[in-house]
């Protein structure tokens, strides 16, 4: 075989090109015959930019912007700047953990907004009140935890700490408000960012504003010429205002039912169970539908089981799973929230984080003899969010503390329901996760048993018992 017929696998250096001229690089493959490494010479940062303003800014060609790819670290913003921050599905990201770590006093974030306003006290007393009350329970639910859980035999005293930290801040973590400070990573493509900084820029909180603008600056030295233009979208910020003011007659209605399937299609199972067959036989997808539909019970069990029967431990099903999409209107903490908003596959529409649909309870701040310091701070940070929300309901959310109740709009599809039941089950995760993953796997159990069937969910877990063992109020 000819030289430039061999095939070759190589990575283009990014300590040698820049982000830019590597997405060039990669454009320029389409209409070159030139191997990569050859485009590459012949580039410079000012012919890729050039490039870029014609093909990317110019013609639309924006996938291009896909190829250059930054790593951006954020420290010191708050927790409720990173719902933005992290609102990206095509994006990375890993953050300082209410799980792994501990909060100190005072690490929390003051809006410009409130500063030198009368409601500058009230936010920050507020605020040193629930980190103080945070601080407070570690202890006793420390104490509680080391009873209930003694050092396994040869466990080191790392490992017991570690084990006994996250059970015990599993719940003091329910008092931190969302002005809370941390630290995220995130890794994202140049296309996905500019529009991150869009919404960034155009977000009705200051300090989010002021993270774009600061996000615009330091990505531009990296990639001057593919987030030049992010700015502000007026679409964006009208659009939520008007929504805002229809929605105003509807106001804030709490729930018994904490997760609810308000949509799905009884015969999704039989459009899976069709599509996968589809990709292999050479009818339309109607004929594979209607085939499937005369089997027998027995014989649709069998395909089924050649569909899913074969999943090893770590294996992905197929994609064919995703024809079968469900809706939930899900009612939980916000740190629950916190995390689940970390699965990008699903399409979630949040309602603003309020104090208005009432807090749960872990138990274990009950049984910690803590349940009478903790309602009053979580009670006195309610307040506080009233009087505030009145004045600006953006700027209430930053002290509305973990436990609080949010409601979240989910729509996800069969696929991406398989690995986030069976990740947010398993018995590390947190239990207000796995109540809610529990709950869900349950109910499209009822609706999907078929296929359903086939979750790797651990033995015996049941939703009703992890609320049972872990909260005094939900
Ligand atoms: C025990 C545990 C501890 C955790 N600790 C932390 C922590 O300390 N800090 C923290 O920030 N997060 C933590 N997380 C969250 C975790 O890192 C994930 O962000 C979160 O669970 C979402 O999972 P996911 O990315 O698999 O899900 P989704 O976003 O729902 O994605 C579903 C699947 O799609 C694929 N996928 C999606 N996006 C990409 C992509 N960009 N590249 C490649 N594949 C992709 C993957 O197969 C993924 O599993 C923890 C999670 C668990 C379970």
């Amino acid at each position: 075989m000819a030289e430039n017929l061999q095939r070759q696998i190589y990575l283009l250096d990014p300590g040698r090109l820049s982000q830019e001229t590597i997405a060039v690089t990669f454009a320029k493959t389409s209409r070159s015959p030139l191997s990569f490494r050859e485009i590459a010479e012949g580039l410079t940062d000012e012919k890729s930019a050039e490039f870029h303003e014609k093909w990317v800014v110019g013609y639309g060609h924006a996938s291009v912007a896909e190829h250059a790819v930054l790593h951006i670290a954020f420290e010191n913003v708050s927790r409720l700047a990173i719902e933005c921050i992290e609102s990206n599905r095509l994006a990375s990201y890993t953050e300082k953990s209410t799980r792994y770590q501990k909060w100190a006093p005072g690490e929390y974030y003051v809006p410009q907004e409130v500063l030198g306003e009368v409601y500058e006290a009230t936010y920050c007393q507020c605020c040193d009140h629930l980190f103080q009350a945070y601080q407070n329970s570690i202890e006793p639910v420390r104490e509680k935890v080391c009873e209930r859980h003694p050092r396994r035999e040869g466990e080191s005293d790392v490992g017991w700490d570690n084990h006994i930290r996250s059970k015990c801040v599993d719940a003091c973590r329910f008092l931190l408000p969302s002005a809370a400070l941390a630290n995220v990573g995130m890794t994202v493509n140049a296309r996905a960012l500019e529009w991150a900084i869009c919404k960034m820029l155009t977000h009705p909180l200051t300090e989010v504003r002021e993270i774009g603008l600061t996000v615009k600056e330091v990505a531009q030295r990296e990639v001057p010429t593919l987030i030049k233009y992010a700015d502000r979208v007026p679409y964006l910020s009208m659009t939520e205002d008007g929504l805002a003011v229809f929605a105003d007659a509807l106001g804030a209605e709490g729930s018994d039912e904490t997760l609810r399937l308000v949509a799905y299609d009884p015969d999704a199972e039989l459009r899976v169970i069709a599509a996968a067959l589809y990709a292999h036989a050479g009818c339309s997808f109607e004929t594979a539908l209607s085939h499937v539909r005369t089997l027998r019970e027995q014989q649709r069990l069998k395909l089924v089981e050649t569909l899913l029967g074969k999943l090893g431990r770590y294996d992905v099903p197929l994609r064919d799973l995703e024809h079968a999409v469900y809706t939930f209107d899900a009612q939980v903490d916000q740190g629950a929230y916190f995390e689940l908003k970390r699965h990008r596959m699903m399409t979630q529409t949040p309602q603003r984080l309020t104090a208005d649909l009432g807090y749960a309870v872990p138990r274990l701040i009950a049984e910690a003899g803590y349940e009478e310091a903790y309602r009053t701070a979580m009670d006195a940070a309610e307040e506080a969010y009233h009087t505030l929300a009145k004045w600006n309901p953006h700027v209430a959310a930053y002290v509305v503390p973990n436990g609080f109740n949010r409601r979240v709009l989910m729509t996800l599809n069969l696929r991406e329901v398989f690995h986030l039941c069976e990740l947010r089950s398993q018995p590390n995760a947190h239990f207000s996760m796995r109540r809610l993953v529990l709950r869900m796997a349950e109910i499209i159990r009822e609706v999907h048993p078929v296929l359903t069937a086939f979750m790797r969910l651990p033995e015996g877990a049941n939703w009703r018992e992890v609320e049972e063992e872990h909260f005094a109020q939900v």
